[in-house]
């Protein structure tokens, strides 16, 4: 088909489609016969050039008010640029050029006129209306510069070692291990009023002992010599040599990224076939060898309330066992079937303590008591009132300190087994 084919059949667009509908309105044999006959017809040049000449006309009518519109469309568009802000936005486009002078060190240009357009005044964007919002902590003392040096805190009521780790943007075993002296590794001794130590850094604090060496310190806690002596809390000298340093006994040294392990207060396991092994833990010990019954392998509640009030199973601060609400006198619960294993007094903190030695691998253990309704090598069976909430030993409170332990897997998470 030739270019004015084309062109014919895009100009006949619309009537191209009253065609299409006409032939809707007639039958089929109409249709067909004009079909046919439409080459036949002997007028039909005549009519087409004529048809044509007016298309000429027409097309050329048609493109010149097109340009016409387009012109006019610009023109529009010029103008309300002009009304509008977009100067003054794209005057507001950062300069490179002043930016790289600055940072060149070369005198700053004075601003253009250009420049120092006025800003709208500040709208505070929409808050996000979903995530957790966080409480803006009034006591926070976070300085606004990282911290050099170590600081003192003085325990608040209230505070918990994960508090007041927060609140100095530390892990919480950083609180622990920088203050042993006061809280032993035990996060039941934070009490308020106590003066703990805020290391700038999370890490280990060391007290320097004659004779010590930096190389077996640094080890020790899992770092090098260099990063204890580079560390401007400590006051070092840089050629200070790893192996006889000059450090005074008695000086404490922030060791950056230092971990240890904790010192563990907690019972070991205490088979019913020895249970003398607890006798460290104090007069609570038993002594014989016991016989009794095995436990189910599954595990009640201990107590009648099922939510924590206290710490949570948390290892990295060495809480091995879970701290659940009660009131002074609640009852305490065997969790499983055995045989009492400990029962009595605890000298590490626990206070009053219940082991239950299930027989399975399984061991339980209740500590705070008020008091202690059963006695060593005595046959328990699940759900048996073993105690009564107390707290007894190292406690802000009356709350029950369970730990569930495994022969195998050691302290576990109760909240794993508990139904
Ligand atoms: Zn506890």
């Amino acid at each position: 088909m030739s270019a004015k084919g084309v062109k014919c059949l895009d100009r006949g667009r619309g009537s191209r489609y009253s065609w299409v509908v006409t032939k809707l309105q007639r039958n089929g044999d109409e249709v067909v016969r004009q079909q046919q006959g439409r080459g036949h017809q002997p007028s039909a040049p005549w009519r087409w050039s004529e048809y044509l000449a007016q298309v000429g006309v027409l097309e050329f009518v048609t493109r010149w008010a097109g340009h016409a519109l387009v012109l006019i469309l610009i023109g529009a568009a010029l103008w309300f640029l002009r009304q509008s802000d977009l100067p003054r936005l794209l005057a507001l486009q950062p300069q490179p050029q002043v930016a790289l002078a600055a940072e060149m060190g070369e005198a700053t240009p004075a601003p253009s006129a250009e420049q120092t357009v006025s800003l709208p005044p500040w709208k505070p964007a929409a808050p996000a209306a979903q995530g957790v919002a966080r409480k803006i902590s009034l006591r926070t003392d976070v300085p606004s510069r990282p911290r050099e040096k170590v600081i003192q805190y003085t325990v608040q009521k209230g505070d918990t070692v994960f508090g007041i780790a927060e609140k100095f943007g530390l892990q919480p075993e950083t609180i622990l291990w920088s203050n042993y002296d006061v809280l032993a590794d035990d996060p039941h001794r934070l009490r308020p009023g106590q003066k703990l130590n805020i290391l700038p850094v999370d890490g280990t604090y060391y007290q320097w002992h004659k004779g010590d060496s930096l190389r077996v310190v640094a080890k020790f806690f899992g770092v090098s010599p260099e990063e204890i002596v580079d560390f401007p809390a400590n006051d070092l000298p840089p050629d200070t040599d790893p192996d006889h340093p000059q450090i005074k006994a008695g000086t404490w040294l922030v060791v950056p990224g230092g971990h240890r392990q904790f010192v563990s207060w907690s019972a070991p396991q205490i088979p019913r076939s020895n249970p003398a092994v607890a006798s460290i833990l104090g007069p609570g010990s038993c002594g014989k060898v016991y016989e009794g019954p095995i436990g189910t392998g599954t595990f009640i509640w201990p107590t009648t309330l099922h939510y924590l009030s206290g710490y949570d199973y948390s290892p990295q601060i060495n809480h091995y066992g879970i701290d659940i609400a009660g009131k002074l006198g609640y009852p305490v619960y065997a969790v499983d079937s055995g045989v009492v294993v400990y029962a009595g007094w605890n000298n590490w903190g626990y206070g009053n303590v219940v082991v239950i030695d299930h027989g399975n691998g399984w061991q339980s253990l209740y500590a705070h008591l008020s008091r202690i309704l059963v006695s060593c090598g005595q046959a328990v069976y699940q759900g048996d009132m073993i105690g009564s909430i107390g707290s007894t030993g190292r406690s802000t409170g009356p709350h029950l300190h369970f730990e569930l332990r495994h022969e195998k897997y050691g302290k576990v998470n109760p909240w794993n087994f508990l139904p």
